[in-house]
């Protein structure tokens, strides 16, 4: 019922003309968006060239923005210039944000409900640290970051946004999740999306994982009931890389 979601996330890689040879690579070779959403998240320089090359099938989106509509905020960029270009995603709190960024759950909250005022789909991060799943914390960390994200926003709005458990252990780390984990958390968090915000909105949501996730093990994450698409770090900077995520 849900359709999957597949999203690279290109941190602070490739230069200009890389990035838009990249999009024009993939752009017809990626599937229908009637079997899978599809999206690249580009530093923001690019945006402006990369919308031009974006379809149906193959979306655009940032790695971050400010909530505020304007104002003295050197170097920040805001979600109507976003808007403007015709961005259709952008991700909110990854981790690398909160951990070197001051990226706060408040913050979070913020960007998310200034996506939705800009008609952007916000993609919502969290995730535990290797200390918080040895100590057992893992679902008390999700918890608090995703009812804070949320807060305050319609069941409409709910049900739109991408949210992406990404631990921060198997970021970038070569350590997978097993699929089980990745679904067990998955699960809590879509539970913490109906005792928030109802039923309807947690059947609704799409909840992808994030963490070396590889053409290789795509097809097994997505396999699980919870699982509804995949935030995509290191194996979205190549072309064949990125389209083997695309076949699970
Ligand atoms: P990774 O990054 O796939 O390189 O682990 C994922 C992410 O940080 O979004």
């Amino acid at each position: 019922m849900r359709k999957p979601i597949i999203a690279g996330n290109w941190k602070m890689n490739k230069n200009y003309d890389e990035a838009v040879e990249f999009i024009k690579a993939v752009a017809d070779k990626v599937p229908s968006s009637d079997k899978v959403e599809t999206a690249i998240c580009a530093p923001a320089l690019y945006l402006r060239s990369l919308v031009e090359h974006q379809g149906e099938n193959l979306r655009i989106g940032a790695q971050n923005m400010h909530f505020e509509a304007n104002g003295a905020f050197t170097g920040e960029i805001a979600p109507g210039m976003l808007k403007d270009l015709g961005v259709t995603y952008v991700i909110l709190g990854h981790s690398e944000r909160r951990e070197m960024f001051n990226e706060t759950d408040e913050t979070v909250n913020k960007k998310t409900h200034a996506a939705f005022a800009n008609g952007l789909v916000p993609i919502v991060c969290c995730g535990e640290s290797l200390e918080e799943r040895e100590n057992g914390t893992t679902n008390q960390v999700v918890d608090s970051q995703i009812k804070r994200a949320l807060e305050g926003l319609s069941l409409e709005q709910v049900k739109e946004t991408v949210i992406a458990y990404e631990p921060i252990w198997a970021i970038g780390t070569g350590l997978t999740a097993t699929n089980e984990q990745a679904n067990e958390t998955i699960g809590y968090i879509r539970s913490v999306v109906a005792r928030e915000h109802g039923q309807e909105a947690a059947d609704a949501i799409r909840i992808q994982y994030g963490g070396s996730v590889k053409p290789s093990t795509v097809a097994g994450l997505m396999a699980q009931p919870e699982i509804d698409g995949a935030l995509v770090g290191g194996a979205s900077l190549d072309v064949e890389s990125f389209l083997g995520l695309l076949e699970f």
